[in-house]
């Protein structure tokens, strides 16, 4: 029931179908089922005022009026590209920004949504990583991403379908804000929410290993491990997180986690980059470390390989590799029997493509200001970097 002492709302964004149902029930001294249609106001026609959800009793709805609110993140600036993508900054609080980017392809729109302000990971290759990092979002502000990019498309679950697909792989480690993702991509999964099927939401991680098995436990949704490198020596320079749980470890637990989702197979992402990652050596490593990862589950093709060109942004020390040097890595995982599409770059006019995603992060880590420093370094030093 209502206690009257309690002054702050609580927002309805934050809550899965079974917390709504609780919030309604021992909170409102309400029916349950209310919450489903509380559910479908909010997610399938994006409305956010509780007078205008009009199959709710006038009571009920003064009630919520004093108890819940339904806040969804402030649009600070929008950006279309011309190839059809769009990118939102959305802010989150008074000085941290995240981005959303929405890509849409024949026949499905695919929604990139962030679960970080920034990143705590050090990934070198990675735009966010350079920005530190600041908080974890919460579910509402994972799912709010959502409720922006689906009003603005008109999205109609069930029906007029815009959005297909999430990924999420936007700023920051979903694995790191665990319960807050877990519970927003239950939202993304529901029939009241979203309506997208398990396959069709992706959790994209750069490998916890513990947290891949949490996962596993709660969730059917699809997996995506950041390899970007095929040795532990390499990966460890490139993700530091390998350092804590190298190659072998983290093969093993996307073997338990295929195992329970009973046959469904994990995506290896995997960012190309000039000279670093790009040998022909580097692919027939990788050739063998995704042929190990089907001899386990027993299963062709159980681990799929994406290739992502390598999308520059400023101050970075990587490169794209040049054309020929993708086709030939491409071409040496096809001549193994791995399909490996190499994905396109989208929107990379308003700096939405992979990788690219910065934000406005108030960093609590200090490395803003060390990349700022590498940057005069290197300016200093004739632009030549001196890192190692
Ligand atoms: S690649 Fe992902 S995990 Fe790594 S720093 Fe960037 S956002 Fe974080």
């Amino acid at each position: 029931m209502i206690d009257v002492a309690a002054s702050t709302k609580q927002n309805l964004l934050d809550l899965d179908r079974e917390g709504l149902e609780c919030f309604f029930a021992d909170t409102l001294g309400e029916k349950r089922f209310r919450a489903h249609q509380v559910m479908k106001w909010i997610h399938h026609r994006h409305v956010t005022d509780f007078d205008e959800m009009t199959d709710l009793g006038k009571a009920l709805r003064a009630k919520l009026q004093q108890h819940a609110e339904v806040r969804v993140p402030q649009v600070q600036f929008e950006k279309p590209s011309a190839d059809g993508t769009h990118k939102w900054l959305l802010a989150m609080d008074g000085s941290n920004a995240i981005e959303t980017v929405y890509i849409p392809d024949k026949g499905r729109g695919t929604l990139c949504v962030s679960s970080q302000v920034g990143c705590a990971l050090n990934c070198q290759f990675c735009s966010t990583a350079t920005q530190g990092f600041n908080r974890n979002l919460s579910t509402a502000e994972i799912i709010g991403q959502v409720w922006v990019a689906a009003r603005h498309l008109g999205n109609v679950p069930h029906k007029q379908r815009k959005l297909t697909n999430v990924v999420m792989m936007g700023m920051g480690e979903p694995l790191m804000n665990f319960d807050n993702v877990v519970r927003a991509m239950s939202v993304m999964r529901d029939d009241l929410g979203y309506g997208l099927a398990n396959k069709r939401v992706t959790l994209s991680t750069a490998g916890l290993v513990p947290m891949i098995d949490k996962l596993g436990e709660v969730s059917d949704v699809s997996l995506a491990v950041s390899l970007h490198a095929p040795n532990d020596d390499l990966r460890t320079e490139l993700v530091p997180l390998n350092k804590k749980y190298p190659i072998a470890e983290l093969m093993e637990s996307c073997v338990r986690y295929a195992q329970r989702k009973r046959g469904e197979s994990v995506t290896f992402e995997y960012t190309l980059m000039k000279d670093v990652n790009d040998q022909p050596v580097h692919a027939r490593e990788l050739v063998r470390l995704m042929r190990d990862f089907d001899n386990r589950l027993q299963m062709k093709d159980a681990a799929k390989v994406n290739l992502i060109p390598f999308n520059p942004f400023p101050g970075t020390r990587f490169q794209r590799p040049e054309d020929a040097a993708i086709r030939r890595f491409q071409k040496l995982l096809n001549e193994a029997g791995r399909i490996a599409p190499v994905r396109r770059t989208r929107g990379d006019d308003i700096d939405a493509a992979c990788g690219q995603l910065k934000g406005q992060v108030m960093d609590r880590t200090r490395r803003q200001a060390e990349f700022r420093k590498s940057l005069e370094a290197r300016a200093a030093n004739g632009g030549v970097d001196a890192s190692p």
